[in-house]
C-alpha cells in the first residue's frame, strides 16, 4: 500500500467504492465521474504507479486485468466497450496507481 494513494485506500476499505468485481489480485469499481453510461476502473491490488513503471514481473497481473476487462464489461451489459490507460501527467493520468478505464453503453462513443 502506498500512502496517500486514493486507490490503495479504496483497496484497504478506507474509502468506499461501488464495487464491480474483486479477487485476491484485482479490484474493479465504478468511476466516480463516469464519462459513459457504464464506466468502471480495473486496478491491481498491488500498488503500481503506471503502465510505464511495469516490468516483466507485472506481466501476469497485466494479463489478468486485460482478460478480465471483456468479461466484466459483458457482465455490465456492454457488448462493445472502450479501454483506456492514461500514463503519466502528459498522458492525462491523475491517479498514480495503474488503472484500466472500461466504458461504453452510449449510442455512440467519441471518435479517437
Ligand atoms: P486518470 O485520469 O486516468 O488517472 O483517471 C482517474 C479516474 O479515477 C478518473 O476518471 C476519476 O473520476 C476516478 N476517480 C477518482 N477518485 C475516485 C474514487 N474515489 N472512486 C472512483 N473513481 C475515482
Ligand atoms: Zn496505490
Amino acid at each position: 500500500m502506498s500512502q496517500d494513494c486514493i486507490f490503495c485506500k479504496i483497496i484497504a476499505g478506507e474509502i468506499p467504492c461501488n464495487k464491480v468485481y474483486e479477487d485476491e489480485d484485482v479490484l474493479a469499481f465504478h468511476d466516480i465521474s463516469p464519462i459513459a453510461k457504464v464506466h468502471f476502473l480495473l486496478i491491481p491490488k498491488r500498488h503500481i504507479e503506471s503502465l510505464a513503471s511495469c516490468t516483466e514481473r507485472d506481466a501476469e497481473i497485466l494479463s489478468k486485468i486485460t482478460l478480465l476487462a471483456p468479461k466484466l464489461a459483458k457482465e455490465q451489459g456492454l457488448d462493445g466497450f472502450r479501454t483506456m490507460i492514461n500514463t503519466g501527467k502528459s498522458g492525462g493520468q491523475e491517479v498514480f496507481h495503474l488503472h484500466y478505464h472500461v466504458f461504453g453503453g452510449d449510442a455512440q462513443l467519441p471518435k479517437t
